[in-house]
């Protein structure tokens, strides 16, 4: 049986490079289960899907192709032989992922591939509902948390990095706060900190700061 780290929290949290840093210093596979939702949002835009019809976005779910890879490190996704990059991290992708992770069929498909995931090695894998539902029985469950300001902050800086968006901290926060609420708010497998998970809030933490707690309450034997 595999280690699996459990990493949950909000947006712009810092999971992913918290995620990313421990995995590469534990040899530990990183997965990315909101890319998940954002491949289907893509997808499901890219076709012309209602993605703000529960049922549409139903019967959508099993049709789109997800190879999953392990490559350098991490679970790697690829959607009709392609890598999607940042494609699925525009603001347009932003606004509707949460409504199309409030689907049950999307959300049974992407646990499954989750779980099946654990048979490539150990993993650190970071999302929504990680700790809660998709692995429950870690040991090993965290709840990474920040100020919104430290939140917005942070995603708007990785955006204009990366080129797909150049908007106000304002707009970032609002809409950061906007997915917030509905990934919490939502019937199935709702945004919450586990029973018995750690929780961390990285607002005044630098990143080696956070993966040293992260590493340091590991169980016995997880860390070498
Ligand atoms: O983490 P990221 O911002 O890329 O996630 C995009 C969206 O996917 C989240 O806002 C949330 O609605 C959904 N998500 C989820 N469960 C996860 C990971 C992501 O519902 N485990």
């Amino acid at each position: 049986m595999s280690n699996v780290i459990a990493v949950d929290g909000p947006s712009g949290a810092g999971k992913s490079s918290v995620s990313k840093l421990v995995g590469k210093r534990l040899g530990y596979l990183h997965v990315d289960s909101g890319a998940l939702y954002r491949i289907m949002t893509w997808q499901a835009l890219a076709r012309g899907v209602d993605v703000s019809d529960p049922a549409a976005v139903a019967a959508f779910a099993d049709k789109v192709e997800i190879e999953c890879r392990p490559e350098d490190g991490a679970v790697v996704y690829y959607v009709d032989g392609e890598i999607p990059g940042d494609r699925i991290r525009t603001p347009e992708i932003n606004a509707n992922a949460s409504a199309v992770a409030t689907v049950k069929e999307v959300r049974d498909r992407i646990t499954a591939m989750l779980r099946a995931m654990a048979d490539l090695g150990n993993l650190v894998v970071e999302g929504r509902d990680i700790a809660t539902a998709v692995f429950p029985d870690s040991p090993a469950r965290f709840y990474l948390t920040a100020s919104a300001e430290a939140r917005a902050r942070r995603r708007r800086k990785e955006e204009v990095d990366k080129g797909v968006a150049n908007q106000s901290e304002e707009a970032v926060k609002a809409s950061l706060l906007a997915r917030d609420l509905v990934d919490s708010t939502r019937r199935h497998a709702p945004l919450r900190k586990a029973d018995g998970a750690i929780e961390i809030d990285s607002s005044d933490m630098t990143l080696e700061e956070v993966v040293e707690a992260v590493i340091g309450a590991l169980p016995e034997g997880w860390a070498k």
